[in-house]
């Protein structure tokens, strides 16, 4: 394979997929992918750019540990709930 890419020009990322020349980080594991290895997912007010490897690991979503989180308090939440019941139950006997 020849250089097609000047010297000169500085160190251009290549993405992590085909090797092609980068066009930006993916958002999740930060390494460069190219425009045809990675999807765009919408992260709210921005869009952001996920890599393959990424999307095939959990989705273009950025915010699984957020989501993860959110179950284990609503898990908590209806722990104590169930605790409160059981207690009125008991007060009331
Ligand atoms: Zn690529
Ligand atoms: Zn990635």
């Amino acid at each position: 394979m020849g250089s097609l890419i000047p010297a000169g020009e500085g160190p251009s990322a290549r993405c992590r997929v085909c090797g092609a020349v980068a066009v930006g980080p993916c958002a999740r594991c930060r390494s460069a992918v190219c425009g045809d290895c990675c999807e765009l997912t919408d992260g709210g007010a921005t869009t952001f750019a996920v890599c393959l490897p990424c999307v095939r690991r959990g989705g273009t979503s950025l915010a699984p540990a957020w989501r993860g989180t959110l179950l284990w308090l609503a898990m908590i939440v209806l722990g104590l709930a169930t605790i409160a019941a059981l207690i009125a139950v008991v007060r009331l006997r």
